[in-house]
């Protein structure tokens, strides 16, 4: 669905855009805050796992995701991906797309996968292998248990033994490290990560 207005700043999307754009153009963002949303593509190691974020994550994106998860402003979800697809799709290269958990609850509350939504414009496999325990469980672990991110895996099928770990924010990575842990565990080595937005220090910018 075409829509008339920033999902962003809600003025009129067809702001600063030439005919080109607004004839062929599909972005939910109007270009002002297209423009705020800088793709960074920079590569980062995590684990022995080689990995690729989008953007930087900054005051803009932080207050995206807030807007889209916290307070389900859903129309956003098109606007995470940058415009040009290119880039992601040569780094995703036709692995399934192994999404990070959130916590049941907190989807339950949502009715919608927020990742999954982002995403879409790729038109990738998705799969949810990860899951957490649920907090009855978590009541019968120690103190010193519940202070690690323990993430469990159920078999999944997939062609390929490639795979690409997706989450939208890696801010320091335990996440992302217990669900490569896990992959290890069912044999799964061959792993790339995926993330919408890293701090960028210590990172190698292309
Ligand atoms: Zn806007």
């Amino acid at each position: 669905m075409q829509t008339t207005h920033c999902q962003w700043c809600d003025q009129s999307i067809y702001l600063g855009q030439n005919p080109y754009q607004i004839f062929f153009g599909h972005d939910v963002l109007c270009p002002k805050c297209r423009s705020l949303l800088k793709p960074v593509y920079a590569s980062f190691q995590l684990e022995g796992c080689s990995g690729l974020t989008i953007y930087e994550y900054d005051q803009t994106i932080q207050d995206m995701l807030y807007q889209y998860k916290t307070m389900q402003d859903i129309t956003l979800a098109p606007a995470f991906l940058p415009v040009s697809l290119l880039k992601l799709k040569l780094y995703i290269a036709r692995r399934p797309l192994l999404m990070a958990p959130s916590s049941l609850n907190v989807m339950k509350e949502r009715g919608f996968h927020t990742l999954d939504r982002m995403v879409k414009p790729l038109h990738p496999q998705i799969l949810h292998p990860f899951y957490r325990l649920d907090q009855s469980q978590q009541k019968q672990r120690t103190y010193i248990q519940r202070q690690s991110i323990e993430i469990h895996i159920k078999p999944f099928q997939t062609i390929s033994k490639k795979v690409i770990l997706f989450d939208d924010v890696c801010i320091t990575g335990s996440t992302l490290i217990a669900c490569i842990h896990a992959l290890k565990t069912i044999g799964i080595t061959d792993i790339r990560i995926l993330v919408l937005a890293k701090h960028l220090k210590h990172m190698v910018k292309p």
